[in-house]
């Protein structure tokens, strides 16, 4: 026995308990303020893109799809290239992203690592063209009217002084 190295050490370890994790049979233990997969709440979002440009990875993505009186906002966060370095939840002016303590990623078509969401902007009405031209016309009028009287005004003090 003595001339197989480790051979004692070997057996002894034998009857002790692992000093692994028995992760996926019991699940990890997360630490307060682990950063793991994103969670975007849509319906808060406002679009604004605050999240795009600080996220260094670019990893934040933003489609707009138009639509009558209002457009289709989508933001698509990719986890395959995310840092998990929390900036875009930090700037985020609407609180719509957090970031979880879900660390099981794994994936085999990709759909895991995505996270997106979907929501609509109202656009605010477009201007009436009829009403535009008519406020134009009241606008000339006005000032022609106001032209009129300091002309008139101007005539009779020449007539006073002569
Ligand atoms: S998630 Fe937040 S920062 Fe990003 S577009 Fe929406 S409101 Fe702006
Ligand atoms: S956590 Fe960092 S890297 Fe990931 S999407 Fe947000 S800003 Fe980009």
């Amino acid at each position: 026995m003595a001339r197989i190295p480790f051979a004692k050490q070997a057996l002894m370890n034998l009857f002790k308990r692992p000093v692994t994790n028995k992760y996926p049979q019991v699940p990890a233990e997360i630490p307060e303020g682990y950063r793991g997969k994103i969670k975007f709440d849509a319906d808060t979002c406002v679009g604004c893109g605050m999240c795009i440009r600080v996220c260094a990875a670019g990893s934040i993505e933003k489609k707009i799809v138009p639509k009558e009186g209002a457009q289709d906002i989508t933001l698509t966060f990719d986890m395959g290239s995310c840092t998990f370095c929390g900036l875009c939840a930090d700037f985020c002016p609407k609180k719509s992203i957090e970031l979880t303590k879900e660390y099981s990623m794994i994936t085999v078509a990709g759909e895991n690592i995505i996270v997106s969401g979907t929501f609509e902007k109202k656009l605010p009405p477009k201007p009436d063209p009829a009403k535009i031209a008519a406020a134009k016309a009241a606008a000339a009028a006005k000032k022609a009217a106001v032209e009129k009287v300091a002309a008139d005004g101007e005539n009779k003090e020449e007539g006073k002084s002569k």
